[in-house]
């Protein structure tokens, strides 16, 4: 589904990913890890285009996407729930459904063009509301929600035009306990028939829905594998934990 060949991005001489090579199967639940500053977030802007290459190769179904617009890439089947919030305060949980599901690429907001097409986006809308368990939410606005089912409408917003690739980007961050399980939950329920690639620090979450794991320090690959092979791998254990 997605393989990486030697992914390199440098900014005016600092390599922020170095000779990066992902292989994520189709169906698969892939993790990025890594201390801060690893390059995870980097390659994320990578992948969803909006930085590209300094050089290497994204294949996508084997087709190279390095360096195509964020636009083409989202046509493709790629989406990225953002870990900073777009939502609008003021609107409801279903508006926003209508919204996304009217953009093609789910880039950003648009507007129905008729009352046939708006009727069947609230009906799309409600299931999607559904299937991260706020239907019963749809006519509250955004800005009344808690933070936790914030970040699961910005995930509903993720699968508006029913991606094959979805990139989620600290799916659990800042979330407590019970938050994190229902967003686990979640993240599996909406991986059946797709494949995912999350960035997450929490490594219950990572052991919880990985089916395999790159490890990333410094731009580069440190170790990959089950999450259990990369948890016991020395090299892992010596950077997150020192000499
Ligand atoms: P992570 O998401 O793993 O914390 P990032 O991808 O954000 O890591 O950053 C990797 C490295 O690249 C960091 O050292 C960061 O300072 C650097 N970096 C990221 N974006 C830029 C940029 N636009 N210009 C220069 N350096 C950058």
């Amino acid at each position: 589904m997605l393989r990486t060949v030697d992914l390199t991005k440098d900014f005016r001489g600092f390599t922020a990913v170095n000779a990066v090579n992902l292989d994520v199967a189709e169906g698969m639940i892939h993790a990025l890890v890594g201390p801060n500053g690893a390059g995870k977030t980097t390659l994320f802007n990578l992948l969803t285009g909006f930085l590209s290459p300094t050089s290497g190769q994204i294949l996508l179904r084997g087709d190279d996407i390095a360096g195509k617009q964020p636009e083409q890439i989202a046509h493709m089947g790629v989406a990225r729930s953002f870990q900073i919030t777009s939502l609008f305060e003021q609107m409801t949980l279903l508006e926003h459904l209508e919204l996304a599901l009217a953009s093609p690429t789910g880039l950003g907001y648009r507007f129905w063009s008729s009352r046939k097409q708006l009727s069947r986006f609230k009906a799309r809308g409600m299931e999607l509301l559904d299937e991260v368990g706020l239907a019963d939410r749809s006519g509250v606005t955004a800005g009344s929600l808690a933070y936790g089912q914030k970040r699961a409408l910005e995930i509903s917003l993720a699968l508006a035009n029913d991606p094959s690739l979805l990139l989620l980007d600290e799916p659990t961050a800042g979330m407590g306990l019970e938050d994190v399980d229902r967003t686990i939950a979640l993240v599996k329920k909406a991986s059946q028939g797709r494949t995912v690639v999350f960035v997450d620090h929490n490594m219950h979450v990572v052991g919880s829905l990985a089916d395999s794991v790159t490890v990333l320090q410094s731009g580069e690959v440190l170790a990959e594998g089950t999450y259990d092979e990369v948890r016991n791998d020395e090299r892992v254990i010596t950077a997150y934990l020192g000499d």
